[in-house]
């Protein structure tokens, strides 16, 4: 399986527009040792012909363009984009699905909960069924299934299997009370795991809280991407002055009690990958005393264009 990091950043990106944090406003003036870097997107292939993104960043239309293996073919309108899994409902994992909307035929993976809320609340998402034959809504649920069969041998089985483990998060604060009330709670945001035979891949973005669940996959995955977003609880409310703490809107910080550094045991079998990692962290100064806390603790910190072979 050949793994690609097109995206590392939470939403906003890395510097973010209207952001003057250190951080921000020290890599635009040249002084940061570190990354700029576009919002959190993987794609992975099990026969690098046929790519599956982990998730539809906002800026995924850039991403593919940047990256040579999801070119379609000289003289084809077939793109090597078969299928995108969803995480969840929020924007930074859903608003690329936009950028995917020319007529190539896809296979969308989601819990029922969030297919519900981007096709019944979000009718402009109805623009993917356009495609011939329109795009097919799967569900992901906790139970492994049989990933879709390969363009060229659409009767064959795919050598690859895919589940979710949910992970206690909110739904994102657009979806109406009406529908929110009738959804299940472990169907907001989840942790993908793509298996081929022996090899595990994990992903998951956005961790509220450390299920043991969720703690044995990391340990038993080939390579896992977590949940890097803020280093300090507080890191928004220090960043601007108001604002909710980490936990309130859905991720560990990666510092303090109880955090993903914390819970997260160091002993694991694969490569551990922080991601999703929000413009105000310290982590993205190369320099600073908390990037290398997390190296020296064994994890490495995910940037654009990283690349794995498993
Ligand atoms: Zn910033």
């Amino acid at each position: 399986m050949l793994v690609k990091v097109l995206g590392s950043a939470a939403g906003g990106g890395f510097p973010q527009w209207n952001c003057g944090c250190s951080n921000c406003s020290a890599l635009r003036a040249g002084t940061l040792r570190g990354r700029a870097r576009t919002q959190t997107q993987i794609a992975f292939s099990v026969n690098s012909n046929q790519w599956f993104l982990l998730n539809a960043s906002p800026d995924l239309r850039a991403q593919i363009l940047a990256t040579p293996e999801l070119a379609p073919a000289e003289g084809s309108r077939r793109s090597p984009v078969a299928g995108v899994f969803l995480s969840s409902a929020d924007v930074d994992s859903v608003a690329g699905l936009l950028h995917l909307r020319e007529s190539t035929p896809l296979c969308i993976f989601s819990t029922p909960a969030v297919q519900r809320i981007l096709r019944e609340e979000n009718s402009m998402f109805r623009v993917l069924d356009r495609a011939t034959p329109a795009a097919q809504w799967r569900g992901i649920s906790t139970l492994p299934q049989n990933g879709p069969a390969a363009a060229s041998d659409p009767s064959g089985e795919s050598p690859f299997r895919y589940s979710s483990v949910p992970l206690r998060g909110n739904y994102p604060d657009y979806v109406s009370w009406a529908l929110r009330s009738k959804l299940a709670a472990d169907e907001a945001s989840v942790g993908l795991l793509i298996e081929l035979g022996e090899k595990r891949l994990f992903f998951a973005p956005s961790v509220a809280s450390g299920s043991e669940e969720c703690k044995k996959l990391a340990e038993s995955s080939d390579l896992f991407f977590l949940d890097g977003t803020f280093w300090h609880d507080d890191e928004l409310i220090r960043a601007t002055g108001s604002g909710k703490t980490a936990r309130e809107i859905g991720h560990l910080p990666l510092s303090g009690a109880g955090g993903l550094l914390e819970q997260f045991p160091e002993r694991a079998r694969g490569r551990r990958i922080l991601i999703h990692i929000n413009n105000t962290n310290p982590i993205l100064d190369e320099d600073s005393a908390e990037h290398r806390a997390v190296r020296d603790a064994g994890w490495e910190i995910a940037h654009d264009g990283m690349e794995f072979t498993l």
